[in-house]
Formats: C-alpha cells, structure tokens, sequence
C-alpha cells in the first residue's frame, strides 16, 4: 500500500513549503501544494492531490511559487506513492514536448502515465508449488507433465506453468483443488528472471557489417550521436544494431528499440531472443493491461534491460537509458495524429540529447529530413549497400497498363498472370500488394450515379464482403449495403467501382483456383499474435499466394517469396501530400524489398499507369539516390520541409457556420512577416471527420524562424466558441 498521510490543518506561522505539481490532465501549468511538515519530496515524485471534490496522482515538478497564490488556501499533498521517481530525464522530454507542439504539458504527461495502477506496489503473484504429500489423484497425462514440470523448477504462476508443461490452466487448477499443487506468493514482478544476455555470440559479420558494427559499439558510450543506419533491405540492420545493444547492456544500462507497431510480431522477438537468450520487454497498445502494468513498472526498477515497442514506449520511466534504436525510422506511423501531435521518431532524438546518449535510425529508405541532416552533418551514416550472403536485390520491372490493360472488370494483366504462374509453377510464393482494404473502394448506383458517402465524413464508403458491410474507414461508420439506392431508390443498381484486396482475391481464385490464398489485411489479421500466425504459416509454406495492404510490407522474412506484384503502383501519387513521393517510393521499395531475400532470385512487377514518373524510374533503376536528390531540390527550391518549416491549425466543431467564422478570424489574424507566410484557410480534403466540419490553415516560414513563438501570438488574438477546437500539428505529415 502507498502511504498515506493525513492532511494537517493546524496553523503555520512560517511560510509554507511549497512543491507544484504538474496533473495528467489537459491543463498547461503545474499547481502548487503545501508540503506537509512530516512529507518530504524530490522532483519526479508521484504524489496525490486535491483537485476540487477528487484525488489526482501528478508527478511533483518543482519548487512552488512563493508569489503564487496565498498560504491559505493551498492545499496539502495528500500522500506520496510508492513508486520510483520519474526520472529528470523524462520530465525534461514532457516539458520540452509540450513546448514544441504547443501542447498542455498535463497532456503530454498523460501519456508518461499511460497506466496510473503502475503506481501502486504490484498486486502479490500467486504461483503454485507442489504439494508436501501428495494425495491419491486421478492421474492423467496432462497432470503428470504438470507435476513433472513443477519438480523441475521453481514455484511458477498458473500460466507460466500450463504453458511449459503443454496444458491448459484449468489443469492447473484442477491439480490445486484436488490438494497436488499448493498456492504460494511470487516475487512481483518477476525481478528474479534472467535478463538478456550480451555476452551470446552473434553471427558472424560481414566486413561492411563489422565496419558499421564497430561505429556503433564506440557510439554507444560516447554520449549524444545520431547515426543513420542506411542499408538495403535485407543488408543485416537488426544485427548490426543488435551490436549496439550489446554494448549498451554491457555497460549496464537500458536500451529502447521503436519499431512500427505492426512490425512488433513474434519473428522480430524471436531473432531477439536468438541473439540474447530471452525476449525482450515489449510495449505496445495491443497487449494486455496487465502486461503493460508489469512492463512499465519494470522499465522504472531497472529490472527491464530491453524495451522493445511502439512510439508510446518513449514514454516509458526509463531511469538509465542507454541507447535508442528507431527502426524503419521513414515510417509514417511514428506520427501521432490526435491528441499531442507529436512524431515519435524526431522525439526520440531529443529524448537521446537529454539524456546525452547515442541514438540509431535504421532504414533502407531513410526520410528527406534524415538524409539532409546526414549531408549537413548533424547526423553520421553508416552505410550496408548489399544484401546479406548470396541474396541479391530483385528486379525490378515497370508493366505499363496503359499497354498492356486488363479485362474488364479485371486487375491484372497479361504479363503479371503469367509471372504469377511461372513462379507457383517453380514451387515459390508470390505476394500481391494493394493497399486497399475491402471489397470496393467506391459504390454507386448505374442508374443515378449517386455514391455512398459516410453520414458523418467527407469519404466514400467502402463495400467489406466479408462482413457484409459498407464502411467508413475515417469514422468507423458501417452500414448493410442498402438495395434500394438511397437517392433515386432503384432496385439492386449499387455497383461496385475499383478492387479492394477482396475483390482481387476473387480475381486470383479464378485464375489459380488449385492454389492456396491468404489475404493480409488489419481486418483480416488483427494484433501482433495473429500477424505472427500468419507468418509462420507464409514461412511454412502453407500459403501460395499473399494480397496485402501495406502491413504485409514492413520487416518480414518470407525466404520463399520470389515475386511481389504491385497492382496499383500509383495509388499513392494520388493527393495534394507533399510527400506523396516520397512515400509512395518508401512503401513499394519495401514492399519490394520483401522478394528474394534468400537465395532464390526475386521479381517485382508494378503495374503503373505513369511509366515515366520519377518514382516509378527511381524504382526501376534503383536509383534511390537520384530520387531523393531531385525530390530534394524540388523541396529546397519550393521552401517546403527540411528547407523551411510548417505548421497546421485545423479548425473543427459541429456547426459549419461557427467553423468557418473561426476560420476566418484565425486567417485575418495570421502573422506575415518577411519569412512567414500563412496559407488559408481552406475547407480540408476531408472537409467533415466525425462529423465535425475541418478548416485548415497552413504556416509556412524559412528555417530560421522561432515557429512556436509565432504561433503562440497567433494564437492569442483569436478567441473562439466552446465547441469549436483549434489543433496545432507542428511539422505536420498528414493534409487530411
Ligand atoms: P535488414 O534489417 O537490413 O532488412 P536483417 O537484419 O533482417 O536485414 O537481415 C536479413 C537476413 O539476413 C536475416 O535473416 C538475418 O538473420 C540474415 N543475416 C544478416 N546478416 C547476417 C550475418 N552476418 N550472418 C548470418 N545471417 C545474417
Ligand atoms: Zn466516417
């Protein structure tokens, strides 16, 4: 149990002491408290406090302000929890997050206390051991594994346990009610268990690898660095990085690797468990509450050496942190997009300045803001141009549609059939990417030509045979197909226009109906458990043909996958995004990336209807480089990031007429100045989300200029109605 002080009320002749507390709650300053005569508090502590009628858990953030509001009516700190501190470094990084997004830091520090039951001591672990005497049971074999298991070992939690001996729980507690097992208390937390191990060999690198390898183990005690990993997919970054780690845990402190959440599936903590003899620690929003408690509590103990997780895990109570690890640091996903706008990848490199220590991206198509830190030297690059052993690259081929066009109502033409059937023919496996979930992006009636659009978002809905449903993917809205069409009511008109993985499934079943066919898609594998089964089952060849959406691209190692097949290869171009491009070559080259990775050769086949366009050249030349020279000067010359900065207000509510006042005010407002220029505003693509009408302005300055500052001012002169809310997405990614 925390302790627990009684709040005094007697009189104080000397001025109060005073600590103020920052809340988890949107509110942009810390409070003060009174300090009780018996308490004492350092920085970081979770205490508890009043606020209003409740108890709040806050973190204390500093001295109080003796100016600030008067003796008599501060309140007192109700107690302190028992629990680490949070670590100054980690403070440093809430306060500095804050201030760059223009966030409330209580918002911010939300997310460092994602799991307030954390705070408190661990509940006591219950195990089983096995009985004094054993008493006549019936025997089964289930049961004698489970007490030949328990005799090798220490006392073990009921599902460590079932896990081990190969049965399931209630054998466990079967075993218990009959007298065989006895309950006795674990240690919490499980602080006992070995830890991962450095000193296991690795492979043996190759002299490129050894090269990188031995850059990083000297970074690795040498206080603050960025290195960019840049190596071909495929080239060996996991175990060039995994080096790095080594080292960090060999001089005793904590390492975090950030994947993308979709990577964080069991092949990944498997090759960890190879290279250090146990799995990490892993963090990330699918896994269970409990788990989440246990690792966060680790992390603060020092009891977790390695995290491995997603870009909440930056928020962990680390309090000696070694080394960060961003792996497929370009990816998308590191943005957070509601709540604090924050993107975890260049946060990550301020948590590693705070705590002066050595960070590593790895990518093998690394972002145009990475790149140009690399060419400005604020950023060193370690380069592995080629792939491990005797894999090769693929090839990669442009199949123009424009020439080659499929049937009617069909995706994929002639020359992509045919290497379809080539490479089944050979005993290989081949992947279809679409990033498209679902049946049929758009529907809409033959006879009027309406489109089902979402009720509450400014996008189509997309048809889902699988569940039968017409859906949003913006809001989440779903809705039976209707059979009268809404606008003209014609019977059984609604028409499906374009393919979703489902509709490319029916096409490939015609083609190949012998072969054996598993989608890929967030719908159809959910969570790391799931995406982990279906790699085994890709891995074990129980699978001839993949289609996938995007979660197929990232980190897997299928050795018998030959050839990938992009359907729509321009989809991504589509769209006002400034780093449509950008993007759009860093999918399909990973997407890429996925064929041939052992020794068979791999093909990549995209079907294209812009040949010439420069991703599409850069793809089929592998000419990386050139691509982002050109996608470079096209930035530096537009003043468009990393050449300049921006920043986006979007302006929602529920009532269009208040937005658009908003809107208006916030425009008239806007700062111009030499070097800033603001951009609206404009109704955003998706002018509704949920049912909230969207403005958007942009802020656009020279790399110079002090953005938060200006829009600080900005800001300040503008007032606007309860309900309509004014995000601030600095450095934004998403022009939604
Ligand atoms: P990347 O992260 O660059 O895509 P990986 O680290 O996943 O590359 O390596 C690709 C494959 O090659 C993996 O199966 C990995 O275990 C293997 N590999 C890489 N380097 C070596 C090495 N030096 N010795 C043995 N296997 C290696
Ligand atoms: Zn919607």
């Amino acid at each position: 149990m925390p302790m627990r002080h009684a709040s005094k009320t007697e009189f104080e002749p000397a001025a109060a002491r005073r600590v103020s507390v920052l809340l988890p709650l949107p509110l942009g300053t810390a409070y003060d408290y009174r300090l009780p005569p018996d308490m004492t508090l350092t920085p970081g502590d979770f205490v508890s406090v009043p606020l209003g009628r409740r108890a709040v858990t806050g973190v204390v953030w500093g001295d109080g302000d003796p100016a600030g509001i008067a003796d008599g009516r501060l309140k007192d700190v109700a107690a302190r929890l028992d629990c680490p501190p949070m670590p100054d470094a980690l403070r440093d990084l809430v306060d500095w997050i804050a201030r760059y997004t223009l966030s409330p830091a209580g918002a911010v520090l939300r997310m460092a206390m994602s799991i307030p039951e954390a705070l408190e001591p661990a509940p006591p672990r219950v195990g089983y051991a096995i009985a004094g005497k054993l008493p006549e049971i019936r025997m089964t074999a289930a049961r004698g594994r489970v007490l030949e298991t328990i005799a090798r070992g220490p006392a073990r939690g009921a599902t460590d346990l079932a896990r081990e001996a190969g049965v399931s729980v209630g054998v466990i507690t079967g075993l218990a009610a009959a007298g065989a097992l006895v309950r006795v208390a674990l240690p919490a937390d499980g602080g006992a268990a070995a830890g991962p191990d450095p000193g296991r060999p690795g492979p043996a690198l190759s002299p490129e690898q050894q090269d990188a390898a031995t850059a990083l183990r000297d970074a690795a005690t040498a206080g603050f660095s960025v290195t960019l990993l840049d190596g071909v997919t495929g080239s060996g970054k996991t175990e060039v990085y995994f080096e790095a780690v080594a080292a960090a845990l060999e001089s005793g402190r904590q390492v975090l690797v950030l994947l993308p959440e979709i990577a964080l599936t069991g092949q990944c903590l498997a090759r960890f468990a190879d290279r250090f003899g146990v799995e990490p620690d892993v963090w990330h929003s699918d896994i269970a509450r409990g788990v989440r408690r246990r690792c966060w509590r680790r992390v603060a103990e020092g009891k977790a050496r390695v995290v491995v997780g997603a870009r909440s895990a930056l928020f962990l109570p680390f309090p000696d942190l070694g080394l960060i690890v961003v792996d497929e640091e370009h990816d998308a996903s590191y943005k957070q997009e509601d709540g604090v706008i924050y993107h975890a990848r260049d946060m990550a490199v301020v948590r590693a300045r705070i705590g002066a220590i050595p960070i590593v991206l790895a990518s093998a198509t690394p972002a145009l803001e990475t790149v140009s830190n690399c060419e400005s030297g604020r950023y060193r690059r370690l380069h592995l141009p080629v792939r491990h052993g005797v894999a090769e690259l693929p090839d990669v081929e442009l199949l123009d549609m424009r020439r080659d066009p499929p049937a009617r109502g069909r995706w994929l033409s002639g020359p992509l059939v045919q290497a379809l059937g080539e490479t089944l023919e050979a005993g290989e496996q081949a992947l279809l990417f679409l990033n498209r979930r679902g049946y049929a992006p758009l529907t809409l009636c033959r006879v009027c030509g309406h489109r089902l659009q979402c009720p509450n978002c400014t996008s189509w809905l997309v048809e889902h045979r699988l569940t039968g449903q017409m859906q949003c993917h913006h809001c989440g809205y779903a809705a039976a197909l209707p059979s009268l069409c809404p606008e003209c009511g014609a019977e059984d008109r609604m028409a499906a226009c374009g393919p979703g993985v489902e509709r490319l499934a029916e096409e490939v079943v015609t083609l190949f109906p012998d072969r054996r066919l598993a989608v890929m898609t967030s719908d159809t594998v959910r969570g790391p458990a799931a995406a982990a089964a279906f790699v085994e089952a890709v891995a074990n060849r129980d699978v001839d043909i993949i289609i996938g959406t995007q979660i197929v691209a990232k980190g897997h190692h299928f050795p018998m996958l030959t050839l990938v097949g992009v359907v729509d290869a321009d989809l991504g171009l589509v769209g006002g995004d400034l780093r449509a491009a950008e993007r759009t070559f860093q999918l399909l080259h990973q997407v890429a990336g996925r064929a041939g990775r052992e020794d068979r050769p791999g093909r990549v086949l995209l079907q294209t209807y812009h040949p010439d366009h420069a991703v599409m050249q850069a793809l089929a030349d592998g000419a990386r480089d050139r691509f982002l020279a050109a996608e470079s000067e096209m930035r530096r010359q537009g003043g468009w990031p990393p050449f300049g900065r921006l920043a986006a207000l979007i302006v929602s509510g529920p009532e269009e007429a208040q937005v658009d006042r908003a809107a208006a005010a916030l425009g008239r407002a806007a700062p111009h100045t030499g070097d800033i220029r603001v951009l609206g505003p404009a109704p955003a693509p998706l002018a509704m989300l949920r049912g909230r009408h969207r403005r958007r302005l942009l802020l656009k300055a020279s790399r110079g200029v002090d953005v938060q500052r200006a829009l600080k001012g900005w800001l300040s002169q503008v007032r606007w109605p309860n309900g309509v809310r004014v995000q601030v997405d600095v450095d934004p990614y998403s022009f939604l």
